[in-house]
Order: structure tokens, then sequence, then C-alpha cells
């Protein structure tokens, strides 16, 4: 191969997209030098789009244009009203599950779990859920982390931190494997585990 340090360059960050190693990196930087009109032009500018105005909202942690405000008694990303809220891990599980049509309500996501590395208590979205349970007429949250032992941290912390609301609080339970990740999980799975949540707190029915 010739040593062009623009190309160089590109191999090396594509292969570090996920999924992807230095030889499907080639391969890809290959197709997108044949395409230069159909494929280049427009990824870039799609690229720069993104980076421009694409970014999570501070309050649920949804990914949003710039042009969408949320606020802790609206969510105006998803332009509905519901009066459940689904507290995941990442944003790739809010995909997971919304592709499943299990679920009908808004997410938070909480941005990672405690114990991750480097993660901290207050890196998480807790405090913004605490404020949308108690100015948006919240009746449920159903925590739907990962039944790692991060995500089960994370899930007791996040339920510690409503105590003081009088929202129902909910568990995905049978159907989530130890050890298993929400975005990893067929649609069955998801909808047994969210048909049989368990009810955490005694506040209300
Ligand atoms: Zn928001």
């Amino acid at each position: 191969m010739q040593n062009i340090s623009e190309i160089e360059e590109l191999i090396k960050l594509i292969s570090r997209l996920p999924g992807l190693g230095p030889k499907s990196a080639k391969r890809i930087v290959l197709k997108l030098i044949n395409n230069r009109d159909e494929l280049v032009k427009p990824l870039a500018k799609a690229l720069a789009e993104v980076y421009k105005n694409i970014s999570r909202c501070k309050i649920c942690g949804l990914l949003k244009s710039s042009s969408v405000e949320c606020s802790y008694d609206n969510c105006s990303i998803v332009g509905k009203k519901y009066d459940k809220i689904c507290v995941v891990e990442n944003i790739s599980d809010q995909w997971s599950i919304e592709s499943s049509s299990i679920y009908q309500g808004y997410f938070h996501i909480l941005g990672g779990t405690i114990s991750s590395v480097g993660q901290k208590k207050e890196d998480l979205l807790i405090h913004s859920l605490v404020e949308r349970v108690n100015k948006d007429n919240i009746e449920e949250v159903i925590l739907a982390t990962s039944a790692t032992v991060e995500g089960q941290t994370t899930a007791y912390y996040v339920q510690d931190s409503l105590k003081n609301t009088k929202v129902k609080i909910t568990k995905l339970a049978q159907g989530l494997p130890v050890g298993g990740e929400i975005e990893s999980l067929d649609d069955g799975t998801l909808f047994s585990a969210f048909k049989n949540r368990s009810k955490l707190n005694s506040n209300s029915d």
C-alpha cells in the first residue's frame, strides 16, 4: 500500500468505529475513494450537520437537534404526553426498546452506569430525572438498566434518589439474563422483561 497520510488517517479513524477493524476500514476507504461524488461528498455533509446540530439533551439525555429545547415538564423531543419514564443507560438501549415497540412512554438516558470506568454519579442524569418526575405528572418510572453489577448498582441508586417522590418504581425482571445488556437482547426477551417488571417501592399502585 502507498503511504498517503490523508488515507492513512481516514483508515485509522474508521477502524475506531464499532465492529470495524483495519481490514474493513481499508475496504470502506477504497469504496469511498471510488465513489467521491455519490458517497464522500454527502457523507462529509451529513457528518458536518450532525456535528453542528445534534447533541444530547441535558435534561432527558435524548439526542436532539439544536432547534429543540426540552424543559422538565415537557419533553419536546417526544412531542407527546406520557405518564411513564423508562430509564436506560445509553442511547443504544433506548433504540433497542423503541424498535421493539413494546413500550410507549418517555425515555430517560442516564449516560452510563455509576461504576463504569471514570463515571461518577454526578456525571449521570439522575438529578434531572427526579425533577422530571416531580414536575411532569409521572406515575411510573421503569428501571431498564442492564442485569450487570454496574447496571443494578445504578438502578438501586436511581431508586434511592426517587424515594421522596410518590412515583411507582418498577424494574425489568424475568427474561433478563444475568449479565445481559439491554441493547443486546432480542425483542422476545425484552417483551417478557417489560411485561414482568416488578414493583420496587410501596408508595402507590
Ligand atoms: Zn430532553
